[in-house]
């Protein structure tokens, strides 16, 4: 699960950004509005969590601009505002929570489940490149119709490579990912070995293209 996390406060953004993290959710983080909403243009986040008060904007604005352009992506709100006033706006807005500040850690990540559960009866959980298809939910992978059998870690490489497509994805990027996953070993050319087996599996040309001295990506 890839999360968005809005907030201007860099300390609250650090330690929201841990404390999902530790629930083994995949963050990024936006400080202001211009970075949010450059990044919600660029990736597919499963979830935004994101700040009313923003120093270059506001949140609700933000809400209300991702809704006109067709983005749904589930949005929880955090706001020290508490009328019911604001509440009502933000779900007239398009919003599928809010959370009043100060809040329990508990009651969110309570909140952040519920919100993802319905995402993930809702949504397509289809990524698809070409010839190529993967399927989030089910864990599988076809290439022309056909299923092909990858291991757990090229999967996960897959999925994030599919989620940031026509984005190059640095070697570093894609090491961090795998070895904060599998807590494994950080060889230098990990990534290089499962790339070469995915595109060795996928067997579709041009696929995963590698940027050179940089990274990959698929297009
Ligand atoms: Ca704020």
């Amino acid at each position: 699960m890839y999360l968005l996390i809005v907030e201007d406060e860099p300390a609250v953004a650090q330690q929201l950004k841990e404390l999902l993290e530790a629930e083994k959710y995949r963050c990024d983080l936006a400080l202001d509005y211009k970075e949010a909403l450059s990044l919600c243009d660029e990736k597919h986040y499963d979830l935004i969590l994101l700040d009313w008060n923003l120093p270059d904007g506001d949140g609700l604005s933000l809400l209300k601009l991702l809704r006109e352009e067709g983005d749904s992506t589930a949005v929880l709100m955090l706001s020290a505002n508490s009328e019911v006033d604001d509440r009502v706006s933000v779900l007239d807005a398009g919003g599928d929570d809010y959370l009043c500040k100060p809040y329990s850690n508990i009651e969110l990540l309570a909140r952040i489940r519920a919100l993802l559960r319905r995402e993930g009866n809702q949504k397509n959980t289809v990524l698809s490149a070409g010839a190529l298809s993967l399927d989030t939910k089910s864990r599988e992978v076809f290439v022309k119709e056909e299923k092909i059998t990858l291991s757990p870690t090229e999967f996960d490489l897959l999925e994030l490579l599919l989620q940031n497509r026509n984005i190059v994805l640095t070697r570093y990027q894609l090491n961090e990912y795998l070895c904060q996953d599998y807590n494994s070993l950080k060889l230098s050319n990990i990534v290089d070995v499962h790339i070469k087996n995915l595109r060795k599996k996928i067997g579709l040309e041009n696929c995963i293209v590698t940027v050179r001295g940089v990274g990959y990506k698929i297009s």
